[in-house]
């Protein structure tokens, strides 16, 4: 797997990355300076322009996990997976106790608030804000680092649009193999990508008819459903009532709506970004053609339109949160006077100890103390004026997991 060094030219845009050896001798030469240790990146001094070539930026968005993958020509350039938040009404929940709490503890009545909470038009719950902005963030990150000349974005596991509501315009899923691959994918999204009717997950799943075809059911989509190899022959010419299942009839007729959400958003980003999109379906199946196994970084790739490419060592971002409380500080003898201080270093922050790059993991004894993360793994206490503050844990981190 290759390792880059991501350059820059002299007014900070991005030019082809190159390799560790050909950086080491830039920067050995005085040719150009180290601007940032992860990902790697460093910064011509002397030259204006430099070789830039066409780069597709593949994007796989998830609900958890976003890939990313930068394809040039004939080599990965950058690659890795974004883990997006899911705390996010937790620690709202945690906020709002907090203030009602603090509210409350000195006004006895406060008069009811006036109703102008109103939500504007393209209002989004936190959590899915927080999604669709660590998209834009993160594809604007990689811009600064790779001369990015086209990005797509894959939008959903199958094109609603082409599909045109099925349960309800009965397109038949025998029609071609793209179109049976597709209304799988469907189908999966639909029932939970489990066997309907023991709930056996990580095995071959079958199209099944709910009423069977010699019964006088049809191919269309509202009569599928999917089950393993062992329920579909004991069902036998059975109907899914017969069988003992009634509710897999109500279930058919109710449509798809658990991933619309995110499908919005995925919308709303293509158009924010003016980006191209693909589908799922399009990704697994090239996937399976060009023989990777399933991860966000490879399908990333795919979709960025990677064949035979060689491929980067990848990286894992996060999105760290940087608690930003202040403690107060009471001392005795002063009366009611209260000193607020706020904590000089935070967890994710990245110091500098006894030369030694280290990241926080936390602070005690009223922020006098700083527990740290050597880079070899160990973990050291020591006093906060004895580190100096390198770059706060916040935005986006690069890691790399070896
Ligand atoms: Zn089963």
């Amino acid at each position: 797997m290759l390792i880059k060094v991501y350059v820059q030219s002299a007014q900070g845009n991005p030019l082809d990355p190159t390799t560790p050896a050909r950086g080491r001798l830039l920067v050995k030469k005085g040719g150009a300076k180290v601007v940032a240790r992860l990902p790697f990146s460093i910064r011509l001094r002397d030259r204006e322009m430099g070789y830039t070539t066409q780069v597709t930026l593949g994007v796989d968005s998830g609900y958890s996990k976003v890939g990313f993958s930068a394809v040039a020509e004939k080599e990965e350039l950058l690659t890795g997976e974004l883990v997006l938040r899911n705390d996010m009404s937790k620690k709202l929940e945690q906020r709002r106790n907090y203030r009602r709490n603090r509210r409350s503890r000195n006004t006895r009545y406060r008069a009811p608030r006036f109703d102008n909470r109103k939500r504007e038009q393209g209002w989004l719950a936190p959590s899915l804000r927080h999604k669709k902005q660590a998209h834009i963030t993160l594809i604007d990150t990689i811009k600064t680092l790779v001369p990015v000349s086209r990005t797509e974005l894959e939008v959903a596991t199958f094109d609603t649009q082409l599909l045109q509501n099925p349960e309800i315009s009965g397109v038949e899923y025998q029609q071609g193999t793209l179109q049976g691959y597709h209304i799988r994918e469907y189908l999966l999204e639909k029932w939970g990508r489990k066997c309907v009717y023991c709930g056996k997950t990580g095995v071959p799943l079958q199209v099944e008819h709910i009423i069977p075809r010699s019964r006088g059911g049809s191919d269309r989509v509202l009569n599928l459903t999917l089950s393993c190899e062992r329920c579909n022959q004991h069902k036998g010419d059975r109907t899914a009532t017969e069988f003992g299942h009634p509710e897999i009839h109500r279930q058919a007729k109710a449509s798809l709506k658990s991933a619309a959400f995110m499908n919005l958003v995925r919308w709303q980003l293509v158009d924010q970004l003016e980006c191209n999109h693909t589908y799922g379906y399009l990704t697994k199946q090239r996937r399976l053609e060009v023989g990777l196994a399933k991860s966000h970084p490879n399908d990333a790739f795919i979709i960025a339109g990677g064949r035979q490419q060689t491929r980067c060592r990848p990286f894992m971002v996060m999105q760290p949160r940087r608690n930003n409380r202040s403690i107060q500080m009471n001392r005795k003898g002063y009366g009611r006077s209260i000193r607020t201080q706020r904590y000089a270093l935070q967890p994710h922050d990245l110091i500098s100890y006894e030369g030694q790059r280290c990241q926080v993991k936390g602070i005690f004894n009223r922020g006098r103390w700083v527990r740290l993360k050597t880079p070899t793994g160990a973990t050291v206490n020591t006093q906060v004026k004895h580190v100096k503050l390198v770059r706060y844990g916040s935005g986006l981190q690069f890691n790399c997991p070896y």
